[in-house]
């Protein structure tokens, strides 16, 4: 007989390619250019021109051998060691080339982390609006999900709700900043409330709680301030970076896990992540695309395309009477459903050809997701079918 529980989790699709699957059927039946589709997360901006070069060169300069042989099962050492230069020139970070782990993107270094921690029954925390995958990487991991909600309209982190989360069972926390849902940036001081409550839950339990930072949009910030690094407000900190958003290459499957210099049994942890890395099948992330990255460290796509989205949609939104989460960063806008009902409202925008996700698979009921990493023509062109949805729940236009 075959494993059930993943025949039910490949049989049943996420609401999101749900919504992906019925755009991409409306787009064949009246035309890609009528249907509004803000369902998924696939940056539209192209990558850097130095990524381009870079593979370029490597593909001409590179003995084909070595370009596309195996590389050891924890990456390229030379690869490791420029991330780890980078991290320590750009965020201080501390960051040790033998404690990285090159990925097959987040997903993997996720999978993989979580593997390395989890023993079967551990709790492992997820803060609610989160990244639906989550609980299903930490069931596979033989943990057990639990919620904590940072409440809305703010969606920060809840000090109170966390403490009320974490027991003694509890092995992580997986914090999301920027975040995906709800696009909010989590700012220093929020790191430093919840790092402060953490190290006391450890010193009561008498042991380690990981921080896995879940970093895929953490270039993706709008207003300013970079995004605090988490090594330096947390000892025992595991970072999984992609590159996926930040240079547009979600679909060549590269990133990587930091396992913090200061976190307790480093050394064994780093030896479990490469471990699990073997169990899962995941050594030796696509070799060209580990040699690509020390040249495009600190490059990112063009955001000033999703800056000037979000500025345009959430500016219109705004005005037309919906209320939204402080958009800070990633390209995602959470937008309270009127009515309460996410499924309902979502089913309403359909007829507009607006396609939205509903919060509820993010852990959250009464919002939608908007994903504005689409090209800038679409948010202008969708904006009459807003305005039409905004109508049909009887908004009022902002004046001012
Ligand atoms: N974590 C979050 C919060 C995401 O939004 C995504 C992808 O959208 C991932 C992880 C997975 O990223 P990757 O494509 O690098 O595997």
């Amino acid at each position: 007989m075959i494993n059930r529980s993943m025949f039910s989790l490949g049989n049943r699709r996420s609401v999101i390619r749900d919504i992906f699957e019925y755009g991409a059927a409306r787009k064949a039946q009246i035309g890609a250019q009528n249907v509004f589709d803000f369902s998924l997360g696939n940056p539209s901006v192209p990558a850097p021109e130095t990524v381009k070069q870079t593979l370029l060169q490597l593909v001409d300069q590179t003995p084909a051998a070595e370009l596309h042989g195996y590389t050891t099962a924890a990456g390229d050492r030379h690869v490791r060691e420029a991330i780890a230069d980078y991290l320590n020139r750009t965020y201080q970070a501390d960051a040790q080339a033998d404690r990285i782990y090159l990925t097959c993107g987040a997903a993997a270094a996720l999978t993989i982390t979580l593997s390395a921690l989890v023993c079967p029954g551990d709790e492992v925390v997820l803060l609610a609006p989160y990244f639906p995958e989550y609980a299903v990487f930490v069931r596979q991991a033989g943990g057990v999900p639990v919620v904590a909600a940072c409440p809305a309209p703010a969606f920060v982190p809840d000090m109170a709700h966390l403490a009320a989360a974490v027991s003694p069972r509890t092995k992580a926390v997986i914090v999301n900043s920027p975040n995906n849902p709800s696009g909010v940036v989590f700012t220093a001081e929020q790191l430093q409330a919840m790092s402060d409550l953490l190290q006391h839950k450890q010193a009561e339990y008498g042991h380690p709680i990981y921080w896995i930072a879940d970093e895929p949009y953490r270039e993706l910030v709008y207003d300013g301030e970079p995004v605090p690094y988490p090594t330096r407000y947390y000892d025992n900190t595991v970072v999984c970076y992609s590159f996926s958003k930040s240079l547009s290459l979600p679909g060549e499957r590269i990133g990587y896990i930091l396992v913090g210099s200061r976190a307790a049994e480093g050394a064994d942890l780093y030896a479990a992540v490469c471990g699990a890395g073997r169990s899962l099948g995941f050594v030796c992330a696509p070799a060209l695309f580990q040699k690509m990255v020390p040249a495009c460290l600190g490059q990112t796509t063009d955001l000033s395309v999703y800056k000037a989205n979000r500025d345009r949609l959430a500016g219109a939104l705004t005005h037309m009477g919906f209320t939204l989460a402080q958009p800070g960063g990633a390209f995602y806008l959470f937008m309270q459903a009127p009515g309460g009902n996410a499924a309902a409202f979502c089913e309403t925008a359909k007829q507009f050809e607006l396609l939205l996700v509903p919060s509820d698979d993010f852990g959250v009921s009464g919002y939608v997701r908007i994903a504005y990493c689409v090209a800038p023509d679409v948010i202008e062109r969708s904006l009459p079918a807003f305005r039409q949805l905004a109508d049909a729940y009887r908004l009022h236009e902002k004046r001012g």
